[in-house]
């Protein structure tokens, strides 16, 4: 489903991501560790061009696009439409009610009808617990409330992957699990799945594949058992010391 070759990424002459090969199954979920400024964030921006690699390949459902190349544009489009995108901050539309918040993207891009796109916003936060929550605005909820909405968001658009950047890193501890709760279900309809987190609980039950990466390489992959039980690795090591 994801297919990212060589794909390299500095910022002036600060080299980030220093050719990254990976790929993601057809309902794969793959977490991604790493420290700090190890380039998880750069590395997510760059499957959907948020951040334009120096160079490199990204496959997304049978969509290619090629860094630099001048034709690139309609592609990207292409590669976004695919994907959904969930950060650590929220980013709701703050004058906007759950409802219109997840009614706004079917609407604008997809051009679907106003019923539709309510029939299925409704339907869809009702899969995430917030039945209830339709008419409140983002300042009325929880953080874990509105994490749920931008995931459901997302969903709306029918990606292929779903892409999470930290999703749970600015919620208080009490809000974590609903999210990641959610996150799991999702997973477990089969939905294809890249996270980047430091829930090691999540990534033991959930991941198929877990990635750790440091200083824009990845350095160890294997199943979660492989990752955590028997990490081959020193940096790998080194890092779960702090994690767990
Ligand atoms: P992580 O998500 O693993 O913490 P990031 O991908 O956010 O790491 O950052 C990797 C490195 O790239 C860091 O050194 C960071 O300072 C740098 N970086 C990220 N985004 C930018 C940017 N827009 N401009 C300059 N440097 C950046
Ligand atoms: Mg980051």
């Amino acid at each position: 489903m994801i297919k990212l070759e060589n794909i390299s990424k500095r910022f002036d002459d600060n080299p980030v991501l220093k050719g990254i090969d990976m790929r993601v199954n057809k309902s794969e979920v793959v977490v991604i560790m790493g420290p700090s400024g190890s380039g998880k964030s750069t590395l997510l921006r760059c499957i959907t061009f948020l951040e334009e690699p120096n160079a490199g390949v990204v496959s997304l459902g049978g969509n290619k696009v090629e860094a630099s190349h001048e034709k690139r544009k309609t592609d990207i489009r292409l590669l976004r439409q695919n994907t959904g995108f969930v950060f650590q901050q929220f980013n709701l539309f703050p004058h906007k009610t759950a409802l219109e918040n997840v009614m706004e993207g079917p609407i604008v891009i997809k051009k679907m009808d106003r019923h539709k796109a309510k029939e299925l916003a409704v339907s869809l936060l009702d899969k995430v617990g917030l039945a209830n929550r339709m008419d409140h605005y983002p300042a009325q909820l929880s953080g874990g409330q509105q994490q749920r909405v931008a995931i459901t968001r997302a969903l709306s658009m029918e990606p292929k992957v779903m892409l999470y950047d930290e999703p749970t890193s600015a919620l208080d501890p009490e809000l974590v699990r609903e999210v990641l709760q959610v996150m799991k279900d999702l997973a477990k309809e089969g939905m294809t799945m890249v996270v980047v987190t430091h829930e090691v609980a999540f990534a033991r039950d959930v991941a198929d594949r877990v990635i750790f990466m440091d200083d824009g390489v990845i350095v160890e992959e294997g199943s979660p058992q492989e990752i955590f039980f028997n990490p081959k690795e020193e940096r790998t090591k080194h890092f779960l010391q702090d994690v767990s």
